[in-house]
């Protein structure tokens, strides 16, 4: 594939960073990162891409619609892909407005921008572009201990992040189906992997466990969700942006379904053997269990089938081979989540209060 100009929106978070240093590194593609750089959003995440003269960065608000447009006049990307969004559902249980105006205004102003630049362009580079929306299994509401998401599955949103990614996704949907821009749009379950923010299940288990400190387990632990590799998330991202096959959704998911308490043990069992505790007890014995997510739904399962037979997307990296490297990245990077720690997020429940 030849050198492409693109556009990441949430470039300083956890999977926008992981792409941002995938296509910097490892590809001859230009990017433009626009981030706002609000509490889940760090530049340090991206420094491995920032001497190349093949990236740059803008600090910008993508509800600002003046400032996106001068932006992508200015860019002039081939590719949008849109990750910036309010991504936490405890957070926002804790105070949805944020997530409508980012996830849902904020969609909005892209589409917007990326429609008045889109019809600017002569016909062939028109059809050559794509805007691609980075949203999440949690669209489609619970499920029960059988049965899989797929394209087909209709929406059903059950908290506030998600009923406001899902309105982004059908926003996405109307600005192909209404104006024919050539949208693309993935939903994928869980990720994990390195630079992931703290507040998140693996590495505040991990960095719980180091500190010696109780491991909160939502109710008994059984909710079921299906684990990503950061990595081959962005790989599948290239491929759909690459030749994924306009107004179509694809669906991406790990292949490694886990009990939350099972996330928990396996970190605390791996932890044993590389960094055993000094007096010689199991991690396990940190295991606390607290009080359940309000509305937290059962199980989320992926099946990736189209991905598989229409792009050749296959994870490449087992729960256990994931796991390993998270946890092994986390004990040598210190320096890059202790300041975090420091600085916006301690370890404190998030989820329990009312809007
Ligand atoms: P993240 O919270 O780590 O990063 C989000 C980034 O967006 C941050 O850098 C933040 O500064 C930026 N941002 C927030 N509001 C902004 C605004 N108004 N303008 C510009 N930038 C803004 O999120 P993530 O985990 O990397 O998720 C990226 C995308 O993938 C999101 O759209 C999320 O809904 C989706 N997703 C994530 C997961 C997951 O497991 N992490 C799963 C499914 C889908």
């Amino acid at each position: 594939m030849s050198s492409l100009r693109i556009l990441v929106t949430g470039g300083a978070g956890f999977i926008g960073s992981a792409l941002v240093r995938h296509l910097v590194g490892t590809t001859e593609h230009h990017v433009l990162n626009i981030d706002a750089l609000t509490y889940a959003g760090n530049l340090s995440s991206v420094a491995p891409a920032a001497n190349s003269n093949r990236y740059r960065f803008a600090q910008a608000d993508i509800c600002d619609r003046e400032r996106i447009g001068a932006l992508i006049a200015e860019f002039r990307p081939q590719v949008i892909t849109h990750l910036a969004a309010e991504s936490h559902v405890d957070r926002s249980i804790d105070g949805p407005s944020a997530f409508i105006q980012t996830n849902l205004v904020g969609t909005f102003t892209m589409l917007s921008a990326a429609l008045d630049y889109w019809r600017s362009l002569p016909e062939d580079e028109r059809s050559g572009f794509r805007f691609h929306h980075i949203s999440t299994d949690e669209v489609f509401g619970a499920l029960g201990p059988d049965g899989f998401f797929t394209e087909e599955t209709a929406y059903d949103p059950r908290s506030p992040y998600s009923a406001s990614k899902a309105g982004s996704d059908h926003l996405v949907s109307a600005w192909h189906h209404t104006y024919g821009l050539p949208t693309l749009v993935t939903n994928c379950s869980n990720n994990y992997g390195p630079y992931h923010f703290p507040e998140k299940l693996i590495p505040l288990m991990i960095i719980k466990c180091l500190a010696g400190e109780a491991l909160p387990v939502y109710g008994q632990g059984q909710n079921v969700r299906d684990w990503l590799y950061v990595d081959d998330h962005v790989r599948a991202l290239t491929a759909v942006f690459e030749r994924g096959t306009p107004g179509e959704s694809y669906m991406v998911g790990g292949r490694s379904e886990r009990t939350n308490l099972g996330v928990v043990e396996t970190i605390c069992d791996r932890l044993d053997a590389i960094r055993p505790r000094a007096d010689g007890q199991s991690y396990r014995t940190q295991i606390s269990f607290v009080a359940d997510r309000p509305g937290h739904d059962f199980r989320y399962a992926i099946d990736a089938s189209k991905l598989e037979r229409d792009l050749g997307w296959a994870p490449q990296e087992s729960f256990e081979s994931g796991i390993d490297k998270t946890i092994r990245w986390y004990l040598d990077n210190e320096d890059w989540w202790r300041p975090i720690l420091a600085r916006t997020y301690s370890g404190e429940r998030l989820g329990l209060k009312s809007a």
